[in-house]
């Protein structure tokens, strides 16, 4: 089964929606545009029903297959948010809205999944429900969270639910996946150090908060390479040393920021003990003051087994047994993570060929990765709802 014949007729349409949302890149939870387009394209398609709002901006459409109420209900997502970033493509249509971008290909994700809903709607070869569903601020916002707090899950029934992202670096028409952890939790540290300032000729009268950031850093840096199992992962990156600004004169504060990657709920706990535990003994032992601010951001993407050995089976029978490959867990983060921790499901990546990475200014949604994206949408449908 190659990639569907009327998503093909549908190729240009589904593009012309993607270079529109494009040229128009919201931020956040503040895609008001944009949502407002996704919700009037499926009251066009006859979606039997529309919900706008859900987590403040997000949309979600019904559409009921014409095989009967099976009580099966599945969910497809699409994220419609874009970047603080300066777009550097040189387009035709490239961003009007200076400083915001679609640079991680939300644009793509929306169209292809709008692409699916017309399908659907129009063919309705299923039995059951089939629920998209499209959110707002998955940069950094978690609106898959907002939206689930909303009800998404429980309001329309979703048993199963599937995510997409594309792939640079995977060629067009290739998808890959993995089962288990896929992406990774992402927390944040702020570090804050009050010393005892003085003068750089007399650091006996001091307590030199340069040295004891310095010592936190390296401390912290321990965790990994000597508290964890050589074979977990985990990554501590202390990006931000702010400390002082003479230099004869010991600084009484400085100030540390990082972000912390894990794939695992047992390593992110222990990840996160340790880091209190370090610094308390920095402390101790260099008598300075350090506070820790630890903030849990999103948490890991875990692909359930089942459901990925669905989607596999979907994506193969699209791209070919030799096109669907198993990915190693991505260290970035996705807030479909909260979508798979209220649902099972699985999240898949999408090739989109040679191009610049995400959130790169370069970077540009690959238009004919649309067909293969789309038909493996209503492939999943079809086959997850068959009578
Ligand atoms: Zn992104
Ligand atoms: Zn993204």
């Amino acid at each position: 089964m190659p990639i569907v014949n009327r998503v093909a007729d549908l190729h240009a349409d589904i593009t012309e929606w993607r270079r529109d949302l494009h040229m128009h890149p919201e931020l956040q939870y503040d895609v008001h545009r944009t949502a407002g387009s996704v919700a009037e394209k499926l009251k066009a398609f006859g979606c039997d029903e529309v919900v706008t709002g859900l987590g403040r901006t997000g949309v979600v459409g019904v559409i009921r297959g014409k095989k009967g109420g099976s009580g099966k209900t599945i969910g497809l997502r699409a994220d419609m948010d874009a970047l603080p970033i300066e777009e550097q493509t040189n387009l035709p249509y490239a961003s009007r809205t200076p400083g915001k971008m679609h640079a991680c290909g939300h644009d793509g994700h929306t169209a292809m999944l709008l692409g699916a809903a017309r399908y659907l709607a129009e063919t309705r070869n299923f039995a059951g429900d089939a629920v998209v569903i499209f959110q707002p601020a998955e940069e950094g916002g978690a609106g898959a969270a907002a939206m689930i707090k909303d009800g998404l899950m429980d309001r329309f029934g979703i048993e199963q639910v599937f995510g997409m992202h594309n792939g640079p670096g995977i060629p067009v028409g290739s998808f890959a996946i993995r089962t288990g952890p896929v992406m990774a939790a992402t927390d944040e540290i702020d570090i804050d150090i009050t010393g005892l300032g003085g003068h750089a000729a007399r650091p006996h009268f001091c307590i030199d908060s340069v040295l004891v950031g310095a010592q936190v850093v390296t401390a912290l840096q321990s965790i990994v390479s000597r508290s964890l199992d050589p074979l977990d992962s985990a990554v501590i990156s202390v990006c931000e040393f702010q400390a002082g600004n003479a230099r004869n004169v010991i600084p009484q504060t400085a100030q540390l920021r990082g972000t912390i990657r894990t794939l695992t709920p047992h390593v992110r706990e222990l990840v996160e003990k340790r880091v209190h535990e370090v610094v308390a003994g920095v402390a101790l032992t260099t008598g300075a003051k350090i506070d820790v601010t630890y903030k849990r951001g999103y948490p890991v993407t875990v692909n359930h087994a089942m459901q990925t050995d669905f989607a596999t089976r979907i994506a193969r029978e699209i791209a070919g047994e030799a096109n669907v490959h198993e990915t190693p867990p991505l260290m970035g983060a996705e807030d479909f993570a909260y979508m798979l921790e209220a649902r099972p499901g699985a999240f898949i990546f999408c090739g989109n060929g040679d191009t610049a990475g995400l959130h790169h200014p370069e970077y540009n949604f690959n238009d004919e990765a649309i067909v293969h994206g789309t038909s493996y949408w209503i492939k999943l449908v079809e086959n997850a709802l068959a009578a």
